[in-house]
């Protein structure tokens, strides 16, 4: 996906040894990983976490960027939280700050637009583009940068999603959200301070975003079952590995303790890194991201705040596990197809057409589904497929899935919504989203399997959606 990075010099990945916080013995294992996996990246040069890792900003820039003048972007949030501070340290160490500042309210949009006006503020030649900000900065810096040809610096402020080390930047074009290919940040500088300091709802995104990877790799396990998207051996285990590691100490999160905060912000910078790797974003993006894309798609508010990705996130994920655990209870082996079932292009035109009022939107829906769609003798071979595979497919998916109950007492826990009414979406809105999901993606998912079979009005009726 990317030219191997002309500069040579060495990488490395370091908890620095004075750090204040004290790693658990799990969070050893979880830094080791990294120190091993991002060497791996064609692009990322060095990932360094400290308890004031803001210290070392100067020394890390003049390291892997040389002294040039640099340029922070930040929000008015992300300026108080950590931009600031940056700005004292550079300037203390003797860097030229500009700054570029968005304002709060309203937050920007997270479109290309934005991004590519922002690249040319970044074009002229020595200057160094550091972002210090969460998720909606990130991509559009991660954009801007790449589209001006530069490397750049990334300061996230909260653990709030697993964009930081991605090589994808989500923006929408034209309404229509999608991953863009770009390079991800030469340096990631993470001070736990600063995510400490961050509102405890922000790091229950970023537990949100990671719980997501539960049915995310379900679905790439169906994908694999079918023969349509093989499992791969080094981007799975760095995502799926961890998970649990990393989900494991909810309270933690909602009471911002920093070895809480390390491990998930490492488990979100290693999915990160499978994204690039795999050079997709199927290791960590099923229908529980299809469902959150949705919602950002529409620009869902509640009270008067644009729901953020994590939250739509944690609702997706607990929607498709709700159907996980629906769909393990059919005998799919035994599943009788009825042909009356059977929609035809025209069809799912017709219902895209009903679901996506944006005439753009439906149209790159239309070009999405069109990938995956199958003629009436293919969806019957796929059936006798997935009915051979079922047994087999079954006992993996149970393998891999948590039980429902304990992933929505996890985000709970970790103060991450649990029901679709936290976040202002009704069981129609819910239902319609999740009828909806699967168009605007060519992945395959669990809402491909139940459409395909014809399962699908029976499962939204069925299952226990989190209302
Ligand atoms: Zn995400």
């Amino acid at each position: 996906m990317h030219s191997p990075h002309p500069n040579q010099e060495k990488k490395s990945v370091n908890q620095a040894d004075h750090t204040h916080n004290e790693c658990k013995p799990s969070n050893k294992d979880l830094v080791q990983l990294l120190a091993e996996f991002v060497p791996k990246s064609q692009i990322i040069r060095e990932v360094f976490i400290d308890s004031s890792a803001l210290k070392n900003l100067p020394e890390k820039l003049l390291h892997h960027f040389g002294q040039s003048k640099v340029i922070l972007i930040a929000d008015e949030n992300t300026w108080s939280a950590g931009g600031l501070a940056a700005q004292n340290e550079l300037q203390k160490a003797g860097y030229v700050v500009e700054k570029l500042l968005f304002p709060a309210n309203p937050q920007p949009r997270p479109t290309i637009e934005t991004a590519r006006t922002l690249s040319d503020e970044l074009r002229s030649d020595n200057l160094i583009p550091v972002v210090v900000g969460t998720g909606v900065l990130n991509d559009l810096v991660k954009f801007a940068a790449f589209k001006a040809g530069k490397s750049y610096c990334c300061v996230p402020t909260a653990a709030s999603m697993d964009g930081y080390a991605s090589a994808g930047s989500v923006l929408s074009d034209q309404g229509f959200k999608i991953t863009h290919n770009c390079a991800p940040p030469k340096l990631i500088l993470i001070d736990l301070d600063i995510l400490g300091a961050a509102p405890s709802a922000m790091s229950s995104w970023g537990y949100g975003d990671l719980a997501g990877k539960v049915p995310a790799g379900g679905d790439w396990i169906i994908a694999d079952s079918l023969g349509l998207e093989n499992i791969d051996k080094i981007a799975w285990p760095l995502v799926q590995g961890n998970l649990r590691l990393c989900l494991e100490n909810p309270e933690g999160i909602r009471k911002g303790e920093p070895e809480s905060l390390q491990s998930l912000i490492i488990g979100l910078l290693l999915t990160g890194l499978a994204m690039e790797f795999f050079g997709s974003s199927r290791p960590a993006s099923g229908a529980d991201h299809q469902i959150a894309h949705i919602w950002e798609m529409e620009h869902h508010q509640f009270n008067g705040q644009l729901v953020s990705h994590g939250a739509c996130v944690s609702i997706g994920c607990l929607s498709t596990m709700a159907l996980y655990e629906w769909l393990l209870q059919q005998p799919l082996e035994r599943f009788a197809y009825n042909k009356s079932n059977y929609k035809t292009m025209e069809d799912k035109e017709t219902e895209i057409q009903c679901l996506f009022r944006e005439p753009e939107i439906a149209r790159r829906a239309l070009v999405e589904t069109k990938k995956k769609h199958l003629e009436s003798g293919q969806i019957e071979e796929r059936i006798d497929q997935l009915k051979n595979v079922w047994p087999k497919l079954k006992s993996r998916l149970q393998n891999h899935l948590l039980p429902t109950t304990k992933l929505k007492y996890l985000l709970e826990a970790a103060n991450a919504p649990i029901r679709a009414y936290q976040i202002g979406i009704s069981e129609e809105h819910l239902k319609k989203t999740i009828r909806a999901a699967r168009f605007i993606r060519s992945r395959y998912t669990i809402l491909d399997l139940l459409d395909q079979t014809g399962l699908m009005d029976k499962a939204l009726s069925e299952a226990q959606l989190p209302l």
